[in-house]
Formats: C-alpha cells, sequence, structure tokens
C-alpha cells in the first residue's frame, strides 16, 4: 500500500492491488478504515424490519426469511411481505405446520417462487433435524434446501454476529470503486478484496454498514463523494474514476413472444391450472399460456378472439410479451382437463404470479 500524506485519523492509502492480493495490508489499517465506515453507519444507517444494530440477532428466523425475500427484490418492496410473513408465520414451527398453498399465498407478488418453496422445504427439515433452529455454522447452512454461499454469509453475519463478508450488488459497486478497479470484475475477485476489509468483530454491523454505503452514497450514478467515510482512500474518487466504475458487462436478455388464454364457461367461471413443471412459477396457478407464437392456438376453435392489449413481463433470463386470447365454451366442450374452472371471486384463494396478475389486470 501507498501511504499518502494526511492529517485524518483514518489512514490514507492507495490499494496497490497486486501486493494486497498476496495479504501485504496490516490488519491495523484495515481495521482503522472499517471503523471509519462503522462510525457512519451509526449515524446514518437505514432502519429496517428485520435489522438489529449492535450484535446478533435474537431471531434468525427473521433474517433468513428477510434475506430470502430481498434476493432480486428490492427492500421497499420486502418490508411489506415481511411484516406480513412474520404476523403469519412468526417462527419455524408455524410455518413447517401450515400448507405450500398458503405459503405461496403468502409470497404472491414477490415473485421467484422457488424461494418461497424452498423456505418451506427448509422449515420441514430444520423441524426433522435442527429441533426447529438455523444453525449458526455455515457449513451445515449450506446443507439446507434453498441456502446458497450467500445466504449464508448473510445469516452468519446479520443473524449470528460473526465476522462474514457479504457480497451483494451494492457491496460489488463500493469494493470496485474503493480499489479502482477498471475491469470487470468477478464477484470472486470482489470477495477477495471485501474479505480483507472485514473486520473479526461487529460483523452484523459492518455488513449492513457496507451495503447501506452502497445504497445510500457510493450509488451508482453520481455518487455522493463528498460524504463518504473512505472519500480520501476512495482510489475512483482521488483518479475521478466513479462514473468508470464498476465496468459491467449484461448480456442482452431473449425476448419470446406468445399467448395467454382466457377461456370462459357457461358461468362466468374462468379456466385455471396449477404449475406443475420444475422451475419457473412452479405451484403456482395461471391461464393457459405458450411462449411461441407457433403453437397458437392452444386447442381448435371458430371463436378465439384476440385482444387489443398485450402483458409484458420480464424474466431473469427473458422478456416476455403475450397477447390476450379469449374464448367462451361450455365447461363440457373445453378440451383441456387438468385445470378447473373457477369464479372470479374465488381468484383470491389462489396463488396467482405477477404474469398472471398483470393479465387480470388487463381484463379488468
Ligand atoms: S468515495 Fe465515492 S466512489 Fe469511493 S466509496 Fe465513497 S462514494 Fe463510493
Amino acid at each position: 500500500m501507498k501511504q499518502l500524506k494526511t492529517n485524518d485519523s483514518l489512514p490514507l492509502v492507495i490499494f496497490n492491488q497486486k501486493k494486497e492480493k498476496k495479504g501485504v495490508s496490516s490488519r491495523k489499517q484495515t481495521d482503522a478504515i472499517a471503523k471509519a465506515l462503522l462510525k457512519w453507519f451509526y449515524q446514518n444507517g437505514r432502519k429496517m424490519p428485520w435489522r438489529v444494530i449492535g450484535g446478533a440477532h435474537d431471531n434468525p428466523y427473521a433474517v433468513w426469511i428477510s434475506e430470502i425475500m430481498l434476493q432480486q427484490t428490492t427492500v421497499k418492496t420486502v418490508e411489506s411481505y415481511f411484516l406480513r410473513w412474520m404476523k403469519r408465520f412468526p417462527n419455524i414451527q408455524s410455518l413447517a405446520s401450515a400448507d405450500l398453498q398458503e405459503v405461496l399465498l403468502y409470497w404472491q407478488g414477490l415473485g421467484y417462487y422457488t424461494r418461497a418453496r424452498k423456505i418451506y422445504e427448509c422449515a420441514l427439515v430444520l423441524m426433522r433435524d435442527y429441533e426447529g433452529k438455523l444453525p449458526s455454522d455455515r457449513s451445515l447452512l449450506l446443507k439446507l434446501p434453498g441456502i446458497g454461499p450467500y445466504s449464508a454469509s448473510s445469516i452468519c453475519a446479520f443473524a449470528f454476529n460473526q465476522p462474514e463478508t457479504v457480497v451483494d450488488g451494492n457491496v460489488i459497486r463500493v469494493i470496485a470503486r474503493l480499489y479502482g478497479l477498471t475491469h470487470a470484475v468477478t464477484k470472486e475477485e470482489i470477495y477477495e478484496y471485501a474479505q480483507k476489509l472485514t473486520p473479526q468483530e461487529q460483523g452484523a454491523d459492518y455488513a449492513s454498514a457496507i451495503m447501506d454505503l452502497g445504497a445510500l452514497v457510493c450509488t451508482p450514478q453520481h455518487p455522493s463523494c463528498s460524504i463518504c467515510p473512505w472519500q480520501k482512500i476512495c482510489v475512483a474518487n482521488i483518479k475521478n474514476l466513479t462514473d468508470k466504475i464498476p465496468f459491467l458487462h449484461k448480456p442482452e436478455k431473449k425476448i419470446k413472444k406468445g399467448y395467454v388464454y382466457i377461456i370462459e364457461n357457461e358461468q362466468g367461471a374462468y379456466y385455471i391450472e396449477k404449475r406443475t413443471t420444475k422451475g419457473l412459477l412452479n405451484g403456482l396457478y395461471e391461464f393457459p399460456w405458450q411462449d411461441n407464437e407457433a403453437q397458437y392456438p392452444l386447442f381448435p376453435s371458430n371463436d378465439w378472439h384476440i385482444l387489443p392489449q398485450t402483458v409484458s413481463h420480464t424474466f431473469t433470463h427473458f422478456h416476455l410479451t403475450l397477447k390476450i386470447v379469449q374464448l367462451k365454451i361450455k365447461t363440457l366442450d373445453c378440451p383441456l382437463k387438468t385445470g378447473s374452472f373457477i369464479a372470479l371471486k374465488d381468484f383470491k384463494k389462489y396463488p396467482f404470479s405477477t404474469l398472471m396478475k398483470k393479465v387480470m389486470k388487463c381484463l379488468k
């Protein structure tokens, strides 16, 4: 590390990346860097319903649920879902004794429903093998359904106050800028740099602090470097590179087009079916749909009526646009047999995906 002259109590260093990787950094210096961030955090950190400040969480279950909800979903959206969930399923026991369909209803709208199914599966395993408690050992957490390396680290840090390095999108941006990494960085590389800064104590607060710094100060556009506790050691700030870091390479998403079929019977009920194919949207209810235009129509009839509205939704790997098609048919004449005709007033009993909710909105 190259030392800079300063009167500030924070050690001013420009990180020499090669040396840093070989572990030349001094613990004293990194502790001072962490301390400066923690000082900022205690004055400016965000309040969240699942967050406690100052040590381990008294309810690791709350941390686990919030961490899974926060994957792919914003803090703002998660807050109301989390509170509703904790009211209905306040602990692992209550979750494990519910049925999956109800669990999915409480997840409805958050998307990526595999997460809810895995939480439920995991609750059953915790009841069977861990007396209804989350283990605090990372290697045990990693063996549980739906808990990958990121969630395991988050639970260790936020629930058990361990010195775990947690790397999310905010942390990637902060670390890439702090170290002045101008190339396309990998998560592993960021982890290596971030780990060196993680203090041995205050694991929970430090993990929250670096995330909050990314969310509130080191924002993607126009970071507020003038109020940042790391402004004097940050390579991107010193070299005026904040608009070039992090260097992101986003692969183009595929575009898919298809049809969604609204089939109404003589009693005014609509045909819906439960999705049973593994993966995307499994276990949710839906109107029949296809993501391939060439497959139109779903079955032969002269009465299909294509509406002018379309519905679009973006999944992780593709954008989907569906044309809405309607058909009125007698229940007995409907060739689809795996689902049922359900009155609109009863739809609230069934978990639907966000895509299907968009279709319903269009119909209204
Ligand atoms: S100084 Fe600026 S670019 Fe560097 S970490 Fe702070 S906010 Fe981010």
